[in-house]
């Protein structure tokens, strides 16, 4: 009997057919003789309209009372989604974070998942119970509720499948698996069969939201096999596990787009040791997620630095960087939020030269500027002019012979 952990995410659950659907499901998995356990995000868009109302309502918004908003919409799904289980004769018992035993650290709105405590869970499923447990929440250290991040609802999953040791993790959504770019954006994209942990972890770092990048670095840690399939048509979908890629693989496996980043710029830095560490130090000490980074080199002694942020951290980066600026005087601050970045990962990279040269020519030829670049061993990242995203992502995927010769024909289904 294998025990498999499903996690299903905002348009799986987004209405009563879907959480009916999602409940027949669950019955026919249990039925061919498996324990079950889920995970549920909140209904469709419910995080971002519970985001949307407290902006209506104040601007003081904390971390802690952001969380005690948020994880209301997961306990939503938990409750509908163990009583439709009920209606088809499955014994279901919803479990919030804090009673499942996720514990996270204090980082309100971010936090990280420091350890599972599985026995309540484990008593349920010996009863013979189906346990299903709201994604995205846990309680910290400091007994406060937290939430894990956008799209958190992937990590309680896979961070539910380790310490259970469950034999795999099912992450259910609205797609079919895991393509060679955002099917939204290229309709050509192809479906991957599989794709190493390694490259879906540079995928998810690069910002795509199939899979949250904490979710996959849980489950390289752990090896927990992941498995990214659709609630809609039910069909196999993507297997991620450790497996390295084969020679018959394409070099680039994905492109990646992602439009959450601000660029910021501190304009004429005095240039000597220590103004880097004297910049980033307090915005490490906000938790602010520094992405790309470029210096200019030096003229009279001055430089530009300029580096992105996500945009829901723009504002308190903005605060540090310009006091700091002054400080250090700096001639001033400027941010440029139109911007959007686009990557290319894949394994074959490490021993195939000339994949960046190829890209930037590529963009050239279409009159997209590159405004910044950076690297890994397996990923390429430039950033363009938000606008140039869709043809950026087009033309790089027809470049690197990533079209799949035929239209994505199975419809999408309609997003909620
Ligand atoms: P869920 O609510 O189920 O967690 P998400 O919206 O977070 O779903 O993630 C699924 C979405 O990820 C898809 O609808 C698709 O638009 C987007 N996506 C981005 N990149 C990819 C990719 N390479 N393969 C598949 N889907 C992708
Ligand atoms: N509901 C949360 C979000 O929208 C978490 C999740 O869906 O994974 O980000
Ligand atoms: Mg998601």
């Amino acid at each position: 009997m294998a025990l498999i952990v499903q996690k299903y995410g905002g348009t799986s659950v987004a209405d009563p057919d879907r959480i009916r659907a999602v409940a027949e499901h669950v019955a026919f998995t249990k039925r061919h003789g498996n324990d079950v356990v889920l995970v549920v995000s909140a209904m469709g868009k419910s995080t971002d309209n519970l985001i949307a109302l407290a902006e209506k309502v104040s601007s003081v918004r904390t971390g802690r009372e952001m969380d005690m908003l948020l994880t209301t919409g997961e306990q939503v799904s938990m409750a509908l989604v163990s009583m439709a289980l009920a209606d088809v004769g499955v014994d279901a018992m919803s479990l919030t974070g804090d009673q499942m035993g996720i514990i996270t650290d204090t980082v309100h709105g971010k936090a990280k998942i420091l350890e599972v405590k599985p026995e309540r869970a484990q008593e349920a499923i010996a009863q013979g119970k189906v346990v299903v447990v709201a994604g995205f929440q846990g309680l910290s250290t400091n007994n406060e509720i937290t939430t894990l991040g956008r799209g958190g609802s992937d990590t309680t999953a896979v961070a539910i499948a380790a310490a259970l040791g469950a034999d795999s993790c099912e992450i259910y959504t609205d797609v079919t698996g895991v393509f060679s770019a955002d099917p939204r954006i290229v309709p050509q994209a192809r479906k991957l069969a599989r794709i190493s942990f390694d490259e879906m972890l540079e995928m998810a770092g690069a910002g795509s939201k199939v899979l949250a990048l904490r979710s996959v670095e849980f489950a390289r840690n752990h090896n927990v096999p992941l498995q990214v399939r659709s609630s809609f048509t039910w069909e196999p979908g993507t297997w991620v596990t450790a497996e390295e890629s084969s020679m018959e693989d394409p070099i680039i496996s994905g492109i990646v787009q992602d439009a959450n980043e601000s660029k910021v710029t501190v304009l004429s830095v005095p240039d000597r040791p220590g103004i880097s560490a004297a910049l980033f130090e307090p915005l490490a000490a906000a938790n602010v997620n520094v992405d790309m980074i470029v210096q200019n080199t030096s003229n009279d002694g001055k430089t530009d630095i300029s580096f992105t942020v996500p945009k829901a951290e723009l504002k308190i980066a903005l605060e540090i960087v310009e006091s700091v600026a002054a400080e250090i005087g700096a001639g001033g601050v400027s941010h440029q939020s139109d911007i959007a970045k686009v990557s290319l990962v894949g394994a074959g990279m490490k021993t195939s030269p000339g994949i960046a040269a190829k890209m930037f020519r590529v963009l050239a030829d279409e009159k997209i500027n590159i405004e910044m670049i950076s690297t890994s061993t397996i990923r390429i990242s430039v950033v363009v002019a938000a606008a140039s995203t869709e043809k950026a992502c087009q033309v790089l995927h027809t470049a690197f012979g990533l079209d799949s010769g035929q239209a994505y024909s199975a419809p999408l289904p309609e997003r909620k």
